[in-house]
């Protein structure tokens, strides 16, 4: 473990910065802020847990060729840096706070049952028509490849993709490092601080107002009244404690109605996905959702039968009209928002690019 005042940089410049939102971008523009030489102050609505946040419930998966077969080519572009971005934090991260995060950046397998090979087919040329320039990322796999990547899914299968350049993180071990190394660099905690309403250097709580140098808006869905077109897409999510299942890698399992996701985390746990639904409900996981996950999941891996579910978790991603992310930097307000379902894939894009603009901004208004 490093002394923080050991990798922060000194900076003559320090402002004092107020972040309105702890979720993903809130805790990493915090830390980067802090590591700069900023001054921080987060307030969320909810605990250092997060667990009003969409980043708490996220499965996690680093996908950028899962997700462009459905997404604009800009979500493959600026997700591939998460494949090295995120290592680099990760080393960073546990330098500083002695916190292990487990993660893997060796590709992901998707499978689909004989009736529904089609489907798998249909990904397929839909990836090498969106990336034909990358389309040696995705590679076709017989059952002993299969059986060298991911034993027990050779069992079931005599086929599946392999994309090669796909990863997945645990969350949960980020979210508490990010807590841990904030607090350590001086940043200072608000929880259960509901900002009302915000603008450039100036945050309203509910006892008042306080003024600051910048302030950044990290509230996700939360920015919705302040943030037109804005809106929530709901996810729904299992985590199960599986002893008799042994993924390494993300798997998915490509089906006409639903494509389910299992997200590996350490322990023999994972977290299961599928769910999309074009509402800002925030109601706890359906019945439906919950059965249909659970078949689609047993039917990738008996051994599921025997897992124990720990969570049922639903929330809405953060999205704008085109479900591309935006960073808005005029002088005193920072703007961040709108990862939808690519939080952990594009947040190391936004927020590089976020804290340039950010960096020239302030640097060209002390050059004034
Ligand atoms: C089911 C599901 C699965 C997902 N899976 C993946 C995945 O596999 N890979 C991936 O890359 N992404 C995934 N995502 C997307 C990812 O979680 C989000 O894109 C990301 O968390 C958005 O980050 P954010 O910081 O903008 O918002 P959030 O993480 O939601 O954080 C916003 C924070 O602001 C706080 N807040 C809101 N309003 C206020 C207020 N008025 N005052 C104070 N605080 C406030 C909230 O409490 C919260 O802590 C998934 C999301 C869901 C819901």
């Amino acid at each position: 473990m490093s002394d923080a005042s050991d990798i922060r940089h000194s900076n003559c410049h320090s402002l004092r910065i107020g972040i309105a939102g702890a979720g993903l971008l809130g805790r990493l523009l915090a830390w980067k802020l802090l590591l700069l030489g900023h001054r921080v102050s987060l307030f969320d609505r909810g605990s250092r847990a997060g667990e009003l946040s969409a980043a708490r419930v996220a499965a996690s998966m680093l996908a950028p060729y899962s997700e462009v077969a459905s997404a604009e080519r800009q979500v493959f572009d600026w997700g591939l840096m998460a494949l090295t971005w995120w290592p680099a934090q990760i080393a960073l991260l546990a330098q500083q706070t002695g916190q292990d995060i487990h993660y893997g950046v060796d590709g992901s397998i998707v499978v689909a049952h004989d009736l529904d090979k089609s489907s798998l087919r249909h990904f397929e040329q839909c990836l090498q028509a969106k990336i034909p320039d990358r389309a040696d990322g995705v590679e076709r796999i017989d059952r002993e490849r299969l059986r060298r990547l991911e034993p027990e899914l050779a069992e079931h299968y005599s086929s599946a993709l392999y994309l090669v350049d796909e990863g997945y993180l645990d969350n949960s071990a980020l979210l508490v490092a990010l807590e841990m190394a904030i607090t350590q660099l001086g940043g200072q905690w608000f929880e259960y601080s509901e900002v009302l309403e915000l603008s450039p250097g100036r945050i309203v709580l509910s006892g008042g107002e306080q003024s600051f140098d910048w302030v950044v808006d990290s509230r996700g869905l939360g920015a919705k009244s302040q943030l037109p077109g804005l809106r929530g897409v709901r996810g729904e999510v299992l985590w199960v404690h599986a002893p008799e299942v042994n993924f390494k890698r993300p798997v998915r399992l490509m089906h006409p109605r639903y494509k389910l996701y299992i997200s590996p985390r350490p322990g023999n746990c994972y977290v299961i996905g599928a769910t999309e639904i074009e509402s800002e409900s925030m109601q706890p996981v359906t019945v439906r959702s919950t059965l249909e996950l659970m078949s689609a999941l047993y039917s990738v891996h008996s051994g599921f039968a025997e897992a124990t579910l720990l969570h049922a978790f639903a929330h809405c991603r953060p999205a704008m009209p085109d479900n591309l992310p935006i960073v808005n930097c005029e002088s005193g307000l920072l703007t961040v928002n709108g990862l939808y379902r690519h939080g952990y894939l594009l947040s190391p894009q936004l927020v590089e690019k976020a804290l340039a603009m950010f960096t020239e901004q302030t640097e060209n208004s002390v050059a004034v």
